[in-house]
């Protein structure tokens, strides 16, 4: 009968995946598996890990066979409906939340897990917030997540702007969809078990980006910030349209890997 070591060691996963799946199948932490890791599994407990093992090896992403994707200090649930939060992300929150006005109005669009969106209205209970997504599936999942985390968000379906037509806003952030089509990312890890329509724009990856630049002065206040996520390789296109688009104070942030990832300016 095999141990709990015996069961991570055995996995032909990494070393890493195994114990943070056999923890979720103990529900127990890691310091209770540092003292307990010589005692025997059960059937079930062994059962159940295999299953979780084999998906593994078959590269099905951690976050969706966990069920869940730790952002911003506070735990999301993810399935293959969403984009699994990425720590680069994080950037786009501190940048918003630096810029949100105090009783802001701010939108997310393409909100995924909505990580985005229910991060801003934990951190800052004044702002109200909306978040869009085109998917119904991915708004099942945002909105859940926001009644989990008690956070009050109101969530649209939406091709971009267009269920809010009229509508003006002190800051509008977006994650959109950025990958060039032929990017060879696409078919690697765990990019390949995620919704294609959220990771790339099936053309030069700034489609989306340039929907949202040149329709976003419209729903903006003078002076409200635009923030955009984008490739590590995106930053001066992004500027260049940002420019076009007629915003000012336009600049590039770096993540904590020193790439380019969120571009932004002011409007007028
Ligand atoms: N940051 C993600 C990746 O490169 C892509 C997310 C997106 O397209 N918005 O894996």
């Amino acid at each position: 009968m095999p141990t709990y070591r015996d069961l991570i060691q055995y996995s032909q996963i990494e070393r890493f995946d195994a114990q943070v799946l056999l923890l979720h199948v103990l529900q127990k932490n890691r310091a209770w598996l540092i003292a307990h890791d010589d005692e025997t599994a059960t059937d079930e407990q062994h059962s159940t890990f295999a299953a979780l093992a084999a998906r593994r090896r078959e590269g099905e992403p951690v976050a969706y066979l966990l069920g869940s994707r730790e952002f911003y200090g506070r735990e999301f649930a993810v399935s293959p409906a969403v984009l699994i939060p990425r720590p680069d992300t994080e950037l786009l929150v501190e940048l918003a939340l630096e810029r949100a006005p105090q009783n802001g109005k701010v939108i997310d669009l393409g909100t995924g897990s909505g990580c985005i969106p229910i991060t801003l209205k934990l951190e800052r209970p004044d702002l109200s917030v909306s978040a869009l997504d085109l998917s119904a599936d991915a708004l099942a999942v945002a909105s859940n997540n926001a009644q989990a985390l008690g956070a009050s968000v109101r969530f649209v379906e939406s091709n971009w702007f267009s269920a809010v037509a009229g509508e003006v806003f002190d800051l509008i952030v977006s994650n959109p969809p950025y990958i060039h089509a032929d990017d060879e990312h696409l078919n690697q890890g765990d990019l390949r078990f995620e919704p294609t329509g959220a990771l790339t724009d099936g053309h030069d990856g700034l489609h989306h980006l340039r929907t949202i630049i040149a329709a976003a002065p419209s729903y903006l206040q003078p002076g409200g910030w635009l923030l955009l996520e984008h490739g590590w390789d995106q930053g001066a296109a992004c500027r260049e349209l940002l420019l076009q688009a007629g915003f000012s104070d336009v600049q590039t942030w770096q993540d904590l890997g020193q790439n380019d990832r969120v571009s932004g300016g002011r409007c007028g």
